[in-house]
């Protein structure tokens, strides 16, 4: 039993509203944004980093941009621009250790969130 809080979520054992769903992902909205748009694509797998990715996982990966694009024009931000970043490891400051991208925008990003 995998008491990560990204598994919970992704069980349903914690609510949390999705603004998207497909077999490998789920998509929510950050506990605590950091700029206007700030959404998490969360794999179903329990997978705790890039680094931990097998090659048994690359077709889960194959549509983690497609899916990014999807919530760009769900959020109004396709035209507009949005950065799409995954941190892996303690040197990136990865707090959770679930696999998930950050999709950011909504405003001007340039020159902010480099310490994220
Ligand atoms: P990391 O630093 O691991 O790349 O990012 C983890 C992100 O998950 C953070 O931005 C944090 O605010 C978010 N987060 C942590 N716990 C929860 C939660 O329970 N619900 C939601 N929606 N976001 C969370
Ligand atoms: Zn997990």
């Amino acid at each position: 039993m995998c008491d990560c809080i990204f598994c919970k979520i992704v069980k349903g054992d914690i609510p949390t509203p999705r603004l998207y769903e497909d077999e490998n992902f789920i998509v929510i909205r950050d506990i605590n944004p950091l700029c206007k748009v700030h959404d998490l694509i969360i794999t179903k797998k329990h997978i705790k980093s890039v680094n931990e990715i097998e090659k048994e996982d690359e077709k889960i990966f194959a549509s983690l941009f497609t899916v990014a694009k999807k919530i760009a024009a769900m959020e109004n931000m396709a035209e507009s621009g949005y950065r799409v970043v995954v941190n892996s490891g303690k040197d990136s400051g990865q707090a959770v250790p679930h696999f998930h991208a950050h999709v950011l925008g909504g405003e001007d990003l340039k020159g902010k969130l480099q310490g994220m």
